[in-house]
């Protein structure tokens, strides 16, 4: 198959859980604390299902961060590995995946502000990862290049947000120039060559204030849409032969849609999505990593735009990392067993 390299096909995919403190509107409603992440130390998410302690269920996941990890913690334990396997040369990709409001776009892009090159304590993953990219490449003696774009996926259209267009729609194609390894291209999509970790960082806060623009003329656009921020960087080193190499690796950072557009369960699953009720991409990247965790010999990748762009980051020689983000209050139990089950499905 496409994705098998040597004949292997390598499955990396870590999945981890993060649960938010309650809202002030959790609070205020008095909505009891249902999820407990003390069981056992970072690997086990309790949900407390009625009045007994027998009732209650369990998942486990590669890690659990409680409501005291703060952004610092889920950088340095799931992002730092995944920026090295970069380096080296993978493609990689790391999702937010969960209920709108429980922190994904926090969790990815959080506090933006770069001024006098300072992050903030509330910098997300993107703003760090181009920080310590350029932190790593600046002390390395070899030439480098690091470019990066920024789209954003909704009702299976694609828009640029690095584009000064007011509306860059973006075409998918196939790209049958890369023999062996089936891949895509995206016509006419942004793609800039960024210097230092501000240029980058600039990037993604232009871009976020775009899409922000145009949540507020429609509203479901913010928890509807899919946004992802790709960082490609290729590294001059020298290889064994004495020929120099490129290592080009791409870390894709996503932003998915919010997660309760999402349901389960087979005809009815169908229907709706044909309705335009589920959200396409969503659902098919659930069984894009589904195929791939089962090693199954078709990976529906060309079912939906998310996973067709993503293509050459899913599967094969790749690292795939699922942050799921949660609520802890009992008014959200429903949703976070079904991020919980998606999440756990993936393992
Ligand atoms: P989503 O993108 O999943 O819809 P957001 O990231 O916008 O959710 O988070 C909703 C609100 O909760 C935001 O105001 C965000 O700053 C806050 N928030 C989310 N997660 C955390 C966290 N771990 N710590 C502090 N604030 C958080
Ligand atoms: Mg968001």
């Amino acid at each position: 198959r496409d994705f098998e390299i040597d004949g292997v096909q390598e499955t990396n995919i870590n999945v981890v859980v993060r649960c938010r403190g309650r809202n002030e509107r959790e609070v205020r409603e008095n909505s009891a604390v249902v999820v407990s992440t003390e069981a056992v130390k970072g690997k086990v998410v309790e949900l407390s299902m009625g009045p007994s302690a027998l009732s209650n269920k369990t998942y486990n996941f590669d890690r659990v961060f409680s409501p005291a990890a703060d952004q610092g913690m889920i950088y340095d334990d799931v992002v730092k590995p995944i920026l090295e396997e970069m380096l080296s040369g993978y493609n990689c990709t790391i999702f937010a995946y969960g209920q709108t409001g429980t922190g994904k776009t926090y969790t990815m892009s959080g506090d933006m502000d770069d001024t006098f090159g300072l992050l903030s304590d509330a910098a997300g993953i993107i703003p760090r990862v181009l920080h310590s990219l350029f932190n790593k490449l600046d002390t390395e003696d070899t030439e480098s290049f690091v470019k990066c774009s920024f789209i954003e996926l909704y009702n299976e259209e694609l828009r640029d947000l690095m584009s000064v267009e007011e509306n860059a729609k973006l075409k998918i194609f196939d790209d049958a120039s890369r023999k062996g390894h089936a891949t895509t291209v995206v016509q006419g999509m942004e793609e800039a060559h960024i210097r230092n970790a501000a240029e980058g960082i600039k990037l993604l806060q232009e871009g976020s204030l775009k899409r922000q623009v145009a949540a507020t003329k429609c509203n479901d656009l913010s928890s509807r849409s899919h946004t992802v921020f790709t960082i490609t960087a290729c590294v001059k080193r020298a290889g064994e032969d004495g020929e120099d190499w490129v290592s080009a690796g791409k870390l894709n950072l996503v932003d998915l849609a919010g997660s309760e557009n999402i349901q389960r369960s087979g005809a009815e699953n169908k229907r709706a999505a044909e309705a335009g009720l589920i959200n396409k991409s969503l659902l098919t990247l659930g069984r894009v990593i589904n195929a791939l965790v089962d090693r199954s010999s078709h990976i529906p990748y060309r079912e939906s735009k998310l996973t067709r762009l993503l293509q050459d980051s899913l599967g094969g020689r790749t690292k795939t990392c699922i942050i799921a983000t949660i609520s802890p209050a009992k008014s959200n139990l429903e949703e976070t067993i079904s991020t919980l089950d998606y999440a756990f499905r993936a393992k």
